[in-house]
């Protein structure tokens, strides 16, 4: 069961490094040293994560970018305490969350996944709000709020024509904007985004690309989106957090600067090239070798 926290959710402001007293906050997200190892069936031990430290100080989306199997989700699961209970997460290091140590499932996290998780029986609507009937969360939001809230989400999703339609008479990236829907509106301090897009076609991807930056501006939370996809990456980051092959460490950490939606004319720039050149250079060489452990971090 998701625990009740009582981290600081008076975050509404888009930079929060300072409390009301003035004093600094803890970061919101910080990775300290962070090593992970799994248990192999034949008794021995892979190691996935390897000495991963990184922060992130605002509210902001912060894409975790690198290669199948590096360690992406893993740095997710990490970060919602959605723990594997037979594994210590982390083996080593620790991860915070606004000043408190991530042990187990907590209130400040969502996760959107790449398959939508939605309720065959219920319909938009009712998948919407859903989240709020488990008991979990939002238990101080009032029954009418809900129904505001909902509304108001299935219309940023552009979902308010659907919302009587089951699951089943929707298609793939209409699920997956309920699923966005139905954790947006409880207003999630922190949502976790593992490979949301990537089994849409390359239209609808896109759709939802410009969908999330919508999103966000209008629900302002921080989130962390997984990909492995460079172009994904570079449209919706302010930050991208580059992991190198298993064991993965952080190999660069890329503030992109360029206001969002990025325009096509930025895509088509040499500075979009030199970027998505620059990562995919990084990640080539810590395949071979060459960039593993030394990090890069640029502004
Ligand atoms: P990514 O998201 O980058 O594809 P994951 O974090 O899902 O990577 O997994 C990294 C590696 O760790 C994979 O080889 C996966 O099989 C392994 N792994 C993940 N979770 C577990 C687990 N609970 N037990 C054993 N191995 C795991």
């Amino acid at each position: 069961m998701a625990q009740k926290t009582d981290m600081a959710t008076d975050t509404a402001a888009g930079d929060d490094t300072a409390s009301p007293s003035g004093e600094p906050r803890p970061p919101f997200i910080e990775f300290t040293s962070v090593c992970q190892s799994y248990p192999e069936q034949d008794g021995s031990t892979t190691r996935v994560l390897d000495n991963v430290s990184f922060t992130v100080e605002r509210r902001e989306t912060i894409c975790i970018l690198g290669p199948s199997g590096c360690g992406k989700s893993t740095i997710l699961r990490l970060v919602s305490g959605m723990h594997d209970r037979k594994v210590a997460m982390p083996t080593s290091g620790s991860v915070r969350i606004q000043g408190n140590e991530v042990t187990g499932p907590h209130d400040q996290v969502l996760t959107v996944f790449q398959k939508p998780v939605l309720k065959a029986w219920l319909d938009v609507r009712g998948n919407v709000l859903l989240p709020f009937k488990t008991g979990l969360w939002g238990e101080d939001v009032s029954p009418e709020e809900r129904e505001k809230r909902a509304d108001e989400v299935l219309e940023a999703v552009g979902l308010t024509e659907a919302k009587k339609l089951r699951p089943r008479q929707l298609s793939g990236g209409m699920m997956q904007r309920v699923s966005l829907a139905a954790r947006l509106v409880l207003r999630p301090p922190i949502l976790c985004l593992d490979e949301p897009f990537s089994a849409l076609d390359p239209q609808t991807r896109h759709e939802m690309q410009v969908l999330t930056i919508e999103l966000w501006k209008r629900f302002p939370c921080l989130a962390l989106f997984v990909t492995h996809d460079v172009s994904e990456a570079l449209s919706i980051a302010d930050r991208i957090i580059v992991l190198s092959t298993r064991p993965a460490t952080v190999i660069n950490d890329l503030t992109i600067a360029e206001p969002k939606p990025r325009s096509e004319n930025w895509i088509r720039s040499a500075e979009y090239r030199q970027l998505e050149e620059r990562i995919l250079t990084r990640l080539r060489q810590a395949a071979s070798g060459g960039a593993h452990g030394r990090m890069e971090i640029d502004v």
